[in-house]
């Protein structure tokens, strides 16, 4: 069974829409391996994300860090 649900994680990223704060980084990390990353960029989280998701088939979380 894959239930792709991340409560409270995936929901406001399309509603900042100042990008050039850096006081704000987005945490990668996979649920299936040992794939962990920071970004300053809900862009490339997402994509990093997304990529790691479309090689391996893996679920990833993006958590926000404040
Ligand atoms: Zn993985």
């Amino acid at each position: 069974m894959h239930v792709v649900t991340n409560p409270g994680e995936d929901g406001n990223w399309g509603m900042s829409s100042q990008r050039s704060r850096a006081d704000r980084q987005y945490h990668v990390v996979c649920r299936e391996c040992v794939v962990e990353k920071l970004f300053e960029s809900a862009d490339d989280a997402a994509a990093a994300k997304l990529e790691h998701a479309k090689e391996t088939g893996h679920q990833v979380v993006v958590g926000r860090v404040k």
